[in-house]
């Protein structure tokens, strides 16, 4: 279990756009061999796909509802179950095929109270959010030194230096990949040396005094310590106070603890196949959130976006050979319960699986698809020609790498998976925050987003010789 949750964290930690950017090691371009499918005859039924969504604000009334009439939706909340037996119903009001629940025990991680103030040399409220999974404090909090450093270089040349001392993290962005690693890892790198506490600055490139959360992986060899982050304006001032020789002195409360595991459950609809049935084209997103703003993008639209091309196909009376599969995770934000779960219930099924998409990037402009790396050569000649259809709104890329957190389980087991790609150069500006909000989403994107789920999934799910 404590390896499954490792690797749960280590996944969440790659659930972002930039999943394939991150990567140094650019895949060298080999030349694909020539196509095995031909589109030409779905140009005119993805043309009647794209109309359908441009002209339709069901999901994004639906993503309104979901938002704003349930709210975030942290694993083992009520709001979480609120929002599953939500969807089943609505899923069973749209007709959809063999809706379910299925169901996951997962985390239930609760913030409580939490502060962070700069109480020495003088006294001021700093704004924070406690990181996910993260230990609390004493009920007094704790006070201690700040010793502030700028990488992990500098944190190990102090050493035990940090020793009964509250680290802080001014680590700037880079990207996310890289700069995450000092919110997933930093306490118990902080712990190592005896730290008491460890505070990070926010993983984001822009900020207004706002604290980005998520979740923090502890090594087990170490001492749990509490850890929280702080804006980047934070993170600055403690810097220059420090590099002035002021010795910042921080008072860190936190209530976060573990309740028992909680009941959730993967929601599943599908439009099954009239043809090869047990074939799946499997389409999702992650139905939790963090415990602050509305899990808007991360991952609201997501999920809204794969049920909703579902449900566009079935209003069309588009029924593939194959069977579309939407799957509304639980737990991918602190566990990856949902996805390993998923795996372990359809394991037998899996060689049937045929392709796999995971929208949690944001809901923005669609770009294309990003596929697996390792996808073999024929599969990405065809997604190519596939993308074709969605020339027409800018959709048709097909990016070297790609992937998701929920689909990562059974990507493991060989199923070729991609990420829904957008254009997410503003995702991290509210990633994990209370300003991850819908009015952050343009409706238009969100159809351009359904549009281009629904063609890929419908063509592939129905096209011979993928
Ligand atoms: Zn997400």
């Amino acid at each position: 279990m404590r390896h499954l949750q490792i690797l749960g964290l280590i996944s969440t930690l790659i659930c972002v756009p930039l999943f394939a950017s991150q990567n140094p090691t650019p895949p060298t371009p080999a030349p694909l061999p020539p196509p095995t499918v031909s589109v030409d005859k779905y140009r005119a039924t993805a043309g009647r796909i794209i109309g359908a969504a441009l002209v339709s604000n069901h999901a994004y009334s639906r993503l309104a509802y979901l938002t704003d009439n349930i709210g975030h939706r942290l694993s083992g909340s009520k709001n979480l179950e609120r929002a599953i037996a939500w969807a089943l119903a609505e899923m069973k009001r749209d007709g959809l095929d063999n809706v379910r629940g299925e169901k996951v025990m997962v985390p239930h991680w609760v913030r409580g109270e939490e502060s962070l103030e700069l109480s020495g040399p003088h006294s001021l409220k700093l704004s924070m959010l406690g990181l996910g999974n993260s230990v609390g404090t004493p009920a007094e909090g704790i006070t201690a030194e700040a010793v502030v450093v700028r990488n992990f270089a500098e944190l190990d040349a102090l050493g035990e230096k940090v020793r009964g001392k509250i680290v802080v993290y001014n680590v700037p962005f880079t990207n996310y990949g890289a700069t995450v690693q000092y919110r997933s890892n930093g306490a118990s790198r902080a712990a190592r040396y005896g730290a008491l506490a460890a505070i990070v600055r926010s993983v984001t490139p822009i900020s207004l005094q706002s604290p980005h959360t998520g979740a923090l992986n502890y090594d087990a060899e170490q001492t749990k310590i509490p850890a929280a982050a702080v804006s980047i304006e934070g993170a600055e001032l403690l810097q220059r106070m420090y590099d002035r020789g002021e010795r910042p002195t921080l008072r860190l409360k936190m209530e976060a603890k573990f309740l028992p595991d909680a009941e959730s459950a993967n929601v599943i609809g599908e439009l099954r196949g009239s043809e090869k049935p047990d074939e799946v084209v499997l389409i999702g997103g992650h139905f939790d959130s963090w415990d602050v703003g509305q899990g808007a993008h991360d991952d609201g639209g997501g999920v809204i976006m794969a049920w909703e091309a579902v449900r566009l196909l079935k209003e069309l009376g588009l029924r593939p050979r194959r069977t579309i599969r939407v799957v509304l995770y639980t737990n991918e934000e602190n566990g990856l319960r949902g996805g390993n779960a998923y795996r372990d219930a359809h394991r037998d099924q899996l060689a049937k699986h045929i392709f796999a998409i995971e929208s949690d990037s944001g809901t923005y402009r669609p770009e294309g698809l990003g596929l697996a790396a390792t996808a073999p050569p024929q599969v990405r000649s065809n997604l190519r020609e596939i993308a074709k259809l969605l020339t027409g709104i800018a959709a048709d890329g097909i990016a070297a790498s790609g992937g998701g957190a929920d689909i990562g389980p059974i990507m493991r087991e060989g199923v070729v998976g991609a990420s829904l790609d957008v254009e997410g150069s503003h995702y991290f500006d509210i990633h994990h925050t209370a300003s991850d909000t819908l009015d952050k989403i343009d409706p238009r994107d969100l159809q351009l987003c359904v549009a281009t789920m629904a063609v890929f999934a419908y063509t592939i799910a129905d096209i011979n010789n993928f």
